[in-house]
């Protein structure tokens, strides 16, 4: 239920208590909350509701049957716009909602009828305020029973994720393959709540490397020697360790993260492609990407986090030497790069991306061109460029490949 706000409600009681001291003549000691944004985010693995509020919201959430619905109560909040139009975010394919009313259920309470379209598992959980975000309260349903047909990894791993036991430290070896395939995991980054970078003219990051990856897919699944997967296939928000968890999941041989780059100079233009570093970041500056990568979980809104991966010292030799191929493998890359768009940067750098933590997965992350540029970015939304990246991404992997002869 709502324990998890405690911390958040208690801090915010102070505050109130504080304002109280110092204007004696306000009205009443309970704050209003506003809906400021209402987003619901349908997928297979899992639809996501948020509300964003000025202030947190308190709530209490219980379930009912016949038809099957979820009721969420929201403390001191009055009906406004944003929320009583909830319902015209609902699509008609969306796997999990059928359809969500609101009312104003008393006085000081407003209450969120989720109706069900099959059961499902809720997670709810509250995000303090980050980037353009205020506090958001999020309700993450997912499958009750996953269909066992899908052999996707991605439900179960999400699930070990919510409940905290998602180990990445597991490193026994994968089963032998039926055949010699090279298995590549392409990662489109951000998704969902997370947009990733946005361009001049609203170009969203996490459509273009969408369309980028599934060309990338497209091409690899011509060649008779490799296997492809993608993390995510729709706009979703995958936390960043379930990414590398799924791609360890399907004994993935190469990762490839695919990014779009920004940065607050609308000058800063040229491809790039980043590895792990375990021992500080190449640059100051890939410090920093890897900085605002990271914070893809705060944004797209994860219920846990925490890294407890680098302080295995017994990963350390893995991961030499899978850092050691990563460069090989964005080198590779990188010279393909070089034949389609400037390089911003010459060779590849290092810093310390979570979503590149695969102790025995050659990793990269792809930069495919600035999108805070408005040249690149107009660039970025053309199949024509798409279909080089794609194409240059594919001719790197094989280059690598025949170097290290797997
Ligand atoms: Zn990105």
């Amino acid at each position: 239920m709502s324990d998890s706000f405690s911390p958040s409600r208690r801090l915010l009681i102070k505050g109130i208590a504080a304002v109280c001291l110092l204007s004696v003549s306000r009205v009443g000691f309970t704050a209003q909350a506003q809906m400021v944004a209402v987003r619901v985010w349908p997928a297979s693995s899992y639809t996501r509701i948020t509300l964003e509020s000025n202030i947190p919201l308190v709530y209490r959430q219980f379930a009912l049957t016949s038809p099957d619905r979820i009721v969420i109560d929201i403390d001191d909040l009055n009906l406004n716009s944003v929320l009583s139009n909830i319902n015209t975010l609902v699509q008609a394919d969306d796997p999990y909602i059928k359809q969500l009313r609101v009312g104003q259920f008393d006085k000081k309470t407003v209450r969120l009828v989720i109706e069900l379209k099959q059961g499902v598992n809720p997670n709810m959980f509250t995000l303090k305020p980050i980037a353009e975000f205020k506090n958001r309260l999020v309700v993450d349903l997912y499958p009750a029973r996953p269909s066992s047909i899908d052999d996707d990894p991605l439900l179960a791993l999400l699930e070990e994720y919510n409940k905290g036991e998602l180990s990445q430290t597991d490193h026994t070896p994968p089963p032998a393959r039926s055949n010699n395939a090279v298995i590549v995991v392409l990662d489109p980054g951000h998704g969902g709540e997370d947009p990733g970078a946005i361009g001049y003219n609203k170009t969203r990051e996490k459509d273009i490397v969408l369309q980028i990856a599934r060309r990338v897919r497209d091409l690899i699944k011509k060649e008779p020697t490799m296997t492809v997967y993608m993390t995510r296939n729709e706009d979703v928000f995958l936390p960043l360790k379930v990414r590398v968890a799924k791609a360890r999941a399907l004994h993935a041989d190469l990762f490839i993260s695919i990014h779009a780059d920004a940065f607050n100079r609308r000058e800063a233009k040229g491809s790039s492609v980043y590895a792990l570093s375990t021992r500080g970041a190449s640059s100051s500056a890939a410090s920093y990407l890897a900085q605002t990568q990271n914070e893809s979980d705060e944004i797209g809104g994860v219920s846990r986090s925490g890294d407890e991966y680098l302080d295995h010292t017994i990963l350390d030799l893995v991961q030499k030497t899978t850092t050691s191929n990563s460069l090989v493998l964005g080198a590779q890359i990188l010279a393909q790069m070089k034949k389609i768009n400037p390089l911003h940067k010459k060779t590849v750098e290092q810093a310390g991306f979570a979503v590149l933590k695969a102790p025995d997965v050659p990793s990269v992350l792809v930069e495919t061109a600035f999108i805070s540029n408005i040249a690149e970015e107009r660039k970025l939304k053309t199949a024509a460029f798409q279909n080089q990246v794609a194409k240059a991404i594919l001719d790197g992997i094989k280059g690598y490949i025949k170097l290290r002869k797997i």
